[in-house]
């Protein structure tokens, strides 16, 4: 099921929705249990963060996880962070474009 469209943030943190980083759902700001059996060593950041609140998300580069201030340094990251392949670049791009976007209609 893909629902980016339909993700909702409080300010840059996601509130409700998919986060395309970790492969988690946001329930009401809270993380959300992987669909995998217990026994099943799945690795799913859902599974060991199930419960816990979803943290104001920093600019934080999708590939090596490092944070950064602001658009900019994270953007001026991207261009020589060899861990970053152009699919999580392209999901990483769509998460940020939907987020500008809706602080530019909050006003
Ligand atoms: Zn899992
Ligand atoms: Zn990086």
């Amino acid at each position: 099921m893909t629902r980016l469209s339909d993700n909702e943030y409080r300010g840059v943190t996601l509130y409700n929705g998919y986060d395309y980083e970790k492969q988690v759902w946001v329930l009401n700001g809270v993380y959300q249990r992987c669909g995998h059996p217990e026994d099943m060593n799945c690795g799913c950041y859902g599974k060991a963060h199930a419960g816990e609140r979803a943290e104001q998300k920093k600019y934080s580069c999708a590939a090596c996880n490092e944070n950064f201030e602001g658009y900019e340094d994270l953007a001026t990251h991207r261009t020589v962070c060899d861990k970053l392949s152009s699919e999580v670049l392209k999901r990483a791009d769509d998460i940020i474009g939907y987020t500008k976007h809706m602080k530019k209609s909050a006003n």
